[in-house]
This record gives structure tokens, C-alpha cells and sequence, in this order.
């Protein structure tokens, strides 16, 4: 006999593993080996956009993951399937050929793979094999957090207060309890010659499509992205604990400041207690940049809450989640996280590339292959974006600010339709996640839940002015501009652009913003 736990892409990660935690139990009971096995699924990475940044992050984590597992004596299988329509009797297959019991994974609230582990489950109960299929991605699971009527929210404020209440232990239950690390199993208990074998098996070094092919991409991205759970504290430590000294901007490795150099007055000096002011700044690093690690699992939403926690020493488990901390300030953008997955659990549409407000699914788009293009290599002649694109090209990640700015400036400016922009990002980021990446770019192209109304459009130079008020962060991705001084270089004027060999803007912003409100105000008109 044996029991399985299925890791999947988003929860690459030991400790604090719910999934894994039960699997560890139950075996533990049994007195049966533990296997770990994860199933890579070129087909799906193909119809869900993922990118090779993401792709490459995901093997370099699973290879840390298998060689953490074998010291507890935990054999981690990572093998390849096509078609992703016949995974579930390949899944079946192994746990036939593994002799299990009982299979153990975390949910994937996705449309596909929901629909994929329902059939996993009809399968493995004709076989007799039990399944537990548990929330761990989210602090509160989908569908918990009701109004009083039992209806989901779709206004994140109201939510928000509804949320928070969930966070508090109830009744000898505490929802942010770390589940527990799996028990080393005796290695006696893999004599099996077929289990035995799992634990020589390595990682594949590459998925067929989706290789990093730059040598340079790969070292770069390696160094802004180290891998691992450890990797993962760190950053969340040195955001929670040093001191803000935001001299690093674009591709560096994150653990090389910071960690010697504690602050004794936590509140003012640290990264997380100047967060509050100075998030939506991008000429520094001003925010966790852990959204690569929360994406793929590496470590959980329920961490880092409780990290909060134990950084203001709070006994009484009250979360701060208030707008005038810098703690506050954090865990409501965790919260978003949440809220995002949840109005996807709730309202799967979105996730079909439809409009959570169907009324704007009639939105004339234009059609320009130029204008896409020039977005995506950062040349719209509009400093902010092209510097915000590059970093995405660069890091895999961009700023908060700068998601929202460049896609309200594809959409609204440029006029081309949102889902190209959310397929685009998707491929490029390193963080990619479905709910958050549709959430944000539903957000700015005004169709979604809680939206940036239709006529409120972001005009990208105030942007710049407020989110890179130095001008660093331009001249840091933006070469050409490298030597401009002073307010030009947030719309350099038409000569000296010519000059710089820096493109003139595509549209004129305050054109392109009535041709908008038009296009949103009556649908289908042009
Ligand atoms: P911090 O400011 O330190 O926030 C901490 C964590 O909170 C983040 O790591 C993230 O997990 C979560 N978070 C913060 N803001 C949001 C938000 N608005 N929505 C959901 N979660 C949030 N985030 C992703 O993780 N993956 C995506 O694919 C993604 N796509 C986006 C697309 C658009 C158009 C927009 C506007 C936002 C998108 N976001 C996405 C949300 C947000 O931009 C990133 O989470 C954030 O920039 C990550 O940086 P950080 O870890 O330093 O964030």
C-alpha cells in the first residue's frame, strides 16, 4: 500500500502544506511509504499562457523540493504528461501501479483543473482509492466568506470587513495554524523496489517549448528569483525587518542588502512600516516582491500573515488591517489575493476571457499588431510604460502601479482589447496567476468586480510624476533617456526625443481618452 500526495504548480512548498500534512498523517497511520509525485502538463502550460520564466522557476523549486523531501525520506517523482485531457487515467495509473490508498492534493480553483480533479475523483473512487482534495491556496477558503443572505461579495471594502472576522480563532480553531511538516517516514519502508527507485529519478532540467533559451535570461532571472522556501523567508524577513534603504532597483538578488541590518524601531524604519507611505513608488523597491513565491506556493498567504502577527507581538491574534499601518497596509493587498481567487471560485466566466460586467462585452477594440507590439518591447513613446514594460521584460515582474498603468494605457489609450494584455503578462511573469493577473486587468479595463469606473482614465504622465517622481526608475530601463534631467523626462519634448533615438507617442493621451469614454459609454458604437 502506499498514499500520494499530488503537488501541483501552486503549492510548491513543505511546510505549512495542508495537503501534504494530511498525507504525512495518514501514511504515518498506516505505517505505509509517502510519495510525492508531480505531473508536468506541456498542454495545460500551453492553453493557460504560462511563459518559460514561469516554467523555469516552477523545475528550479521542484528540484530544492526533492531533495528537502528525500531528507525525510520522502521520495518527490516528477514525471510528464500529454494530452492534459487524459491525465486523470494517468494519474490513476500510478496510484494502480503505487498500490495507494489514499491520495491527498491541494485544490486548484481553476475551471479546468477543477474539472479535471472531479474526474480524478470519480476514477480513484471506482478503484476504491480515497481522495481529499483541500483549500490551502487562500487564508479563508472560496465560498466562506458570505453576506448575511449567504451570497459572495463583489465589492472588495465589504468583503474585506467580512473577511477579517474569519482570521480570529474560533472555538479552539485557529484558521492561520501552520499545518504541520511531514514526518520523516523510516527509509525501511521504501524497500519496495519500485518506490526505491522514484528516489534516483531526477528533475527533468527543461520542459520541451517552454526552455529559457538566453543564457543571461536564465542567470538573471536565477539571481532575481532565488529558489526555495528558505529563499522565500528571507524575503519575506528582510521586507518585515530591515531597514528601508530602497537603493535596489531592477535585476539584483534580493538577499544581498538588508539582513544585517536589523532596526530597533520596527514600525518607522522598516520596509513594511514605510509601505503605507510609499508603495506606489517605483523608483525604489518598496514592496515585498514576493508575489512569485505566494503564486507557485513557495510559501503560503497564511505565513505571512502570521509573520505580521508575531512582528507586533500581538498575543491576541488580532490582524491589523487597517489603512494607517504599514502592517494593515500589507495584508490588505494579501487580502486581494483572496478576493481575487474567491470571485473566481464564484464567478468562473471570468476566467473563460469573458467580462464580469457583460454589459461591456460589446466594447469596440482596434486591431493594431504595430501598436501591441510597440507595448509589449516598451516603445509607445510614453517614458513610464516603455520603462515599466522593460522591467517586465527584464525581471518577469513589474510594480503594482505600473500593472495597473500600462494596462489602463492598452486599454484605454491604445484601445486594443484587455485579454490580449492579460495573455501577454500571463506569459511573461514569473508571478502569473490566473485570478489576480484577470482581476487586475478587469480592474483597469473597467469590466470587472469593484472597477476603476469607465471614465476615469489614469493620464500615464501624472502617473509618472507620482509613482517615479526622481526620474530613477525611467532612466534605470529606459537607456535612451539615461542623460535627462529634470521633469522632461516624463514626456520628453518631440526634438530631444528625436535626438535620443527614443520613439515619439503612439496617440495623443487626451484624444485617446474621449475616443475611450465613447467606445465604453455606448458599446458596439466606434
Ligand atoms: P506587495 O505589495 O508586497 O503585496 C504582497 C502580496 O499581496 C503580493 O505578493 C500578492 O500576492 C498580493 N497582492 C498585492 N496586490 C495584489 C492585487 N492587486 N491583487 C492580487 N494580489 C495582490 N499578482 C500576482 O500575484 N500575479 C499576477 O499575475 C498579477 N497580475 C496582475 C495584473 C494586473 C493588470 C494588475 C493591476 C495586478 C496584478 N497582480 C498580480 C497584483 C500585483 O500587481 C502583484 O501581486 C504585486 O505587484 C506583486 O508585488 P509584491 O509581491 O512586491 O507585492
Amino acid at each position: 500500500d502506499s498514499v500520494i500526495y499530488w503537488m501541483r504548480m501552486q503549492d510548491l512548498r513543505i511546510t505549512d502544506n495542508r495537503a501534504l500534512a494530511q498525507a504525512s498523517a495518514q501514511s504515518q497511520e498506516n505505517n505505509v511509504p509517502l510519495l510525492a509525485l508531480f505531473v508536468l502538463s506541456p498542454q495545460d502550460y500551453i492553453a493557460h499562457d504560462r511563459g518559460a520564466r514561469r516554467i523555469d522557476f516552477m523545475l528550479r523549486n521542484l528540484r530544492e523540493l526533492k531533495a528537502s523531501l528525500a531528507d525525510v525520506n520522502i521520495p518527490l517523482y516528477v514525471t510528464s504528461h500529454a494530452p492534459r485531457r487524459t491525465l486523470p487515467e494517468f494519474i490513476l495509473s500510478l496510484l494502480k501501479k503505487w498500490n495507494a490508498s489514499h491520495l491527498f492534493a491541494n485544490i486548484e480553483h481553476e475551471v479546468d483543473e477543477l474539472r479535471r480533479d472531479i474526474r480524478v475523483c470519480q476514477l480513484a473512487k471506482e478503484s476504491n482509492i480515497a481522495c481529499a482534495f483541500v483549500n490551502d491556496k487562500c487564508v479563508i477558503a472560496p465560498g466562506e466568506v458570505t453576506t448575511k443572505d449567504g451570497r459572495g461579495y463583489t465589492v472588495y471594502s465589504p468583503w474585506l470587513r467580512a473577511w477579517l472576522p474569519h482570521l480570529t480563532p474560533k472555538s479552539g480553531e485557529d484558521p492561520l495554524a501552520a499545518a504541520a511538516r511531514p514526518a520523516a517516514n523510516p527509509k525501511s519502508i521504501y524497500q519496495n523496489k519500485i518506490f526505491g527507485e522514484l528516489f534516483s529519478i531526477p528533475v527533468p532540467e527543461e520542459v520541451e517549448g517552454f526552455a529559457l533559451e538566453d543564457a543571461d535570461e536564465k542567470e538573471r532571472l536565477s539571481i532575481c528569483w532565488p529558489a526555495g522556501e528558505d529563499a522565500a523567508h528571507k524575503i519575506l524577513e528582510r521586507f518585515l525587518y530591515t531597514m528601508a534603504r530602497y537603493a535596489q532597483l531592477g535585476a539584483v538578488d534580493p538577499l544581498s542588502e538588508g539582513a544585517d541590518s536589523p532596526t530597533k524601531n520596527p514600525e518607522k524604519n522598516t520596509r513594511i512600516g514605510k509601505y503605507k507611505d510609499v508603495r506606489d513608488r517605483v523608483d525604489a523597491d518598496t514592496t515585498s516582491r514576493l508575489s512569485p513565491y505566494l503564486a507557485s506556493g513557495i510559501i503560503s498567504a497564511r505565513q505571512c500573515i502570521r509573520a505580521t502577527l508575531e512582528l507586533s507581538g500581538n498575543k491576541n491574534q488580532v490582524v491589523d488591517a487597517s489603512r494607517d499601518t504599514g502592517v494593515g497596509r500589507w495584508v490588505q493587498e494579501i487580502a486581494w489575493r483572496d478576493f481575487y481567487t474567491h470571485i473566481l471560485a464564484l464567478y468562473p466566466r471570468v476566467s473563460m476571457g469573458r467580462p464580469f460586467l457583460e454589459k461591456f462585452a460589446g466594447v469596440k477594440w482596434e486591431t493594431n499588431e504595430e501598436h501591441l507590439q510597440a507595448w509589449k518591447e516598451g516603445r509607445t513613446g510614453v517614458p513610464i510604460v516603455d520603462a515599466a514594460m522593460r522591467q517586465g521584460l527584464t525581471m518577469g515582474w513589474m510594480h503594482n502601479r505600473m500593472r495597473m498603468t500600462t494596462a489602463m494605457y492598452l486599454v484605454k489609450d491604445l484601445m486594443i482589447d484587455w485579454r490580449l494584455g492579460e495573455k501577454h503578462f500571463m506569459e511573461m511573469f514569473v508571478d502569473g496567476d490566473l485570478a489576480s493577473n484577470n482581476g487586475g486587468w478587469q480592474w483597469s479595463a473597467s469590466t470587472g468586480v469593484d472597477p476603476a469606473p469607465y471614465f476615469r482614465i489614469f493620464n500615464p504622465y501624472s502617473q509618472s510624476q507620482k509613482a517615479d517622481p526622481t526620474g530613477d526608475y525611467i532612466r534605470y530601463f529606459v537607456p535612451e533617456l539615461a542623460k535627462v534631467r529634470g521633469p522632461e523626462i516624463h514626456n520628453p519634448p518631440p526634438t530631444l526625443a528625436d535626438k535620443l533615438g527614443y520613439p515619439r507617442p503612439l496617440v495623443e493621451h487626451a484624444e485617446a481618452r474621449q475616443r475611450a469614454i465613447r467606445r465604453y459609454k455606448t458599446p458596439g458604437q466606434v
